[in-house]
């Protein structure tokens, strides 16, 4: 157990539940050094802090399918809501082999602080099932979300807590989804999740949302440090939706866009790569890789690219301590949910990088989830215009507020998002107040 979590639990007013095994948190114990971190800025509410260290409810759920060979197989499924003092919870579902309990509750945490960040009326949930959907059908992974759906809908619903899209879920399975939860209710619920088809309630600009949202906390970033977007350099690691989009709208206001990497390898072009091109050949070979105008760089040598703003848009814990010092770039944006390790993040704040954190830099994704929510409880659906220009209105004043504090007590944009996020969480729950 690190120290910083020892002090955690001798500190706690009350002893961690008995679920949590202490010598082994994972995710959740780097969550709860983050809290840790922040709590000497919460002033009087930090009498409340304990809330944010426990969540409000954790569901496990087996999940029984028949496999296609006729044979019962069991997967293990969980929904954690992780608080729900500002509405309801709100957070995607994950299918991945190596889901935990301990991941599960520091993305319902996570989500938590991100929704209370862009000041989004949701508390924080997560869910996933722990499989690999590669090795399922069609059907069996079909039947999978159905059986799962069931087994959560005692504690999902409109008003309670809806699912998303996250790793290895799509439009397709938040559609099985809906029509779970929609039947077991017995009327159609459309509310119940984001991330739908378009057919289905699912808002414009959905797709584009996060991408777009990362370009604007990177335009806002850069007037601070006087950086000229339409000059900057910029490496993007990942070209999916989030690199892939992100690009294209740096692109499209002039900036350079010098290196991209994604599961393939390293393309280079010292002029500037033609995103659009790039883009054309990754729909139609599935990769950045054999992309004859530009030269092949060793994966390794991606960190040191000379560029002034890096985007990790791929994985978790790509920028660590054993690169974060061949990092050129004036400011890292984290695309990405988790890419940069502590460690890492103390050597870039000491090197005078400025990073612009996950929790902020990517919330237009859910940002869009909100707005699709509400229109479907309106059912009275917006242009994609004004879409984009509510999502661009909420991204920059949500990074304004975060930069003043971070401005006023001289710590990182993820300490300040912290402080913001956990303040926000803290004062609806001193203000509801304990029942009974
Ligand atoms: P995606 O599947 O569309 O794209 C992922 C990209 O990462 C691909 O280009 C892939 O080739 C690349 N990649 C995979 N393994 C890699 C490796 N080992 N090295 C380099 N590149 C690799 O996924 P996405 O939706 O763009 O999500 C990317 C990240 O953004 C994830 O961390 C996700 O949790 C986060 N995120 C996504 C959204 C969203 O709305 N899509 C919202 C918030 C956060």
């Amino acid at each position: 157990m690190s120290s910083a979590l020892a002090s955690t639990n001798a500190k706690s007013t009350h002893a961690l539940p008995s679920y949590l095994n202490a010598v082994d948190l994972g995710p959740w114990g780097i969550y709860l050094q983050q809290v840790e971190r922040v709590t000497p800025y919460l002033g009087s509410l930090s009498r409340w802090v304990e809330t944010l260290k426990r969540p409000k409810r954790s569901l496990v759920v087996d999940v029984p399918i028949e496999l296609d060979n006729g044979t019962m197989a069991h997967f293990e499924g969980y929904r954690v809501q992780h608080n729900t003092s500002r509405g309801p919870g709100k957070g995607g579902v994950r299918f991945h082999q190596d889901v935990t309990l301990s991941e599960v509750m520091a993305l319902s945490a996570w989500m938590s602080v991100k929704n209370a960040a862009v000041n989004l009326p949701f508390g924080g949930a997560k869910g996933g099932i722990r499989v690999d959907p590669k090795t399922l059908s069609r059907g069996e992974l079909e039947r999978l979300t159905r059986r799962y759906t069931s087994e959560i809908g005692i504690i999902i619903g409109p008003t309670k807590d809806i699912p998303a899209p996250d790793v290895n879920t799509n439009e397709q399975i938040m559609a099985w989804m809906m029509d779970t939860y929609s039947m077991n209710e017995g009327a159609t619920v459309s509310g119940v999740v984001t991330g739908k088809p378009i057919a289905l309630g699912g808002s414009l600009g959905r797709r584009e949302a996060t991408g777009r949202g990362v370009f604007t906390v990177g335009q806002e970033a850069a007037q601070h440090i006087g950086l000229d977007i339409t000059k900057a350099r910029i490496a993007v690691q990942g070209f999916g939706n989030v690199g892939g989009i992100a690009a294209k709208l740096f692109a499209l206001v002039g900036a350079t866009v010098i290196a991209v990497q994604d599961h393939s390898g390293t393309v280079y072009k010292s002029s500037g790569l033609d995103v659009y091109t790039l883009l054309k050949h990754v729909n139609e070979h599935g990769s950045v890789k054999g992309f004859a105008p530009a030269q092949t760089l060793p994966d390794s040598q991606f960190w040191g690219v000379d560029c002034d703003i890096l985007i990790p848009a791929a994985l978790e814990q790509q920028i660590t301590a054993a690169n974060a010092n061949q990092i050129k770039a004036r400011m890292v944006i984290e695309g990405a949910n988790g890419p940069t390790t502590p460690e890492a993040d103390d050597i870039l704040h000491e090197r005078g990088i400025l990073v612009v954190p996950d929790v902020i830099a990517n919330a237009g994704g859910v940002t869009v989830s909100y707005f699709e929510w509400v229109q479907d409880f309106s059912s009275f659906f917006w242009s994609e215009d004004e879409i984009n220009a509510r999502l661009v209105r909420i991204m920059r004043e949500a990074f304004a507020a975060i930069w003043q504090v971070a401005d006023e007590h001289r710590v990182s944009l993820r300490t300040a998002t912290f402080i913001v996020a956990c303040s926000r969480i803290l004062q609806a729950r001193e203000l509801r107040g304990l029942y009974p």
